[in-house]
C-alpha cells in the first residue's frame, strides 16, 4: 500500500472506531488543547501512576485529522512511561516539521502515518494538537 492509502485508512480507522474517546473516572489530570485556526477544541485525560501512564483518553470537537491524531497518540502512550511518552512526542513533532529519521519514525507505529501532514501545511496545527496539550501536561507533572 502506497503511504497516501495508509494515512486514510489509518485516519478513516479512528475516526470511525476511536478506543480512547471517552471519560476517564480515575483520571489525574486533564488539560484543554484549542486550535482556533480550525476549530478544534479537545480535552486530554491521563491517569498517571507514578512514572507510568496507566491510563488516557479525549473528548471534544474537532476535525478528521485532530481526532485521529489524539486517538493515535493515546493508543501509542498508554502503558509507557512518562520518559517514553516525552521521547516520542518529541519525535512526533520534529517528524511533522520533516525532521525525524526513518527508524526514530517506526517508533511512532500508526502515528507515522501522519507524517505526510508535513506537506499540508494547513493541517499542521491540526495533527500536532493532541501532542503539544500532552507535552505540556506531562511537563506540568514534572514540576
Ligand atoms: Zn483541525
Amino acid at each position: 500500500m502506497d503511504s497516501r492509502g495508509f494515512y486514510n485508512e489509518v485516519l478513516l480507522d479512528h475516526n470511525m472506531n476511536p478506543m480512547h474517546k471517552h471519560e476517564l473516572p480515575y483520571a489525574t489530570c486533564s488539560l484543554d488543547g484549542v486550535n482556533p485556526s480550525c476549530g478544534d477544541s479537545l480535552t486530554l485525560n491521563l491517569e498517571i501512576d507514578g512514572d507510568t501512564i496507566k491510563s488516557g483518553s479525549f473528548s471534544g470537537v474537532g476535525c478528521a485529522v485532530s481526532q485521529a491524531s489524539a486517538d493515535i497518540m493515546l493508543e501509542l502512550i498508554i502503558g509507557r512511561t512518562i520518559t517514553d511518552a516525552r521521547r516520542l512526542s518529541d519525535i512526533f513533532l520534529r517528524m511533522i516539521q520533516g525532521d525525524a529519521s526513518d527508524e526514530e519514525i517506526d517508533e511512532l507505529e500508526e502515528a507515522g502515518a501522519l507524517r505526510d501532514i508535513s506537506h499540508m501545511p494547513a493541517r499542521v496545527k491540526c495533527a500536532v494538537l493532541s501532542w503539544r496539550t500532552l507535552d505540556k501536561m506531562i511537563n506540568e507533572n514534572d514540576r
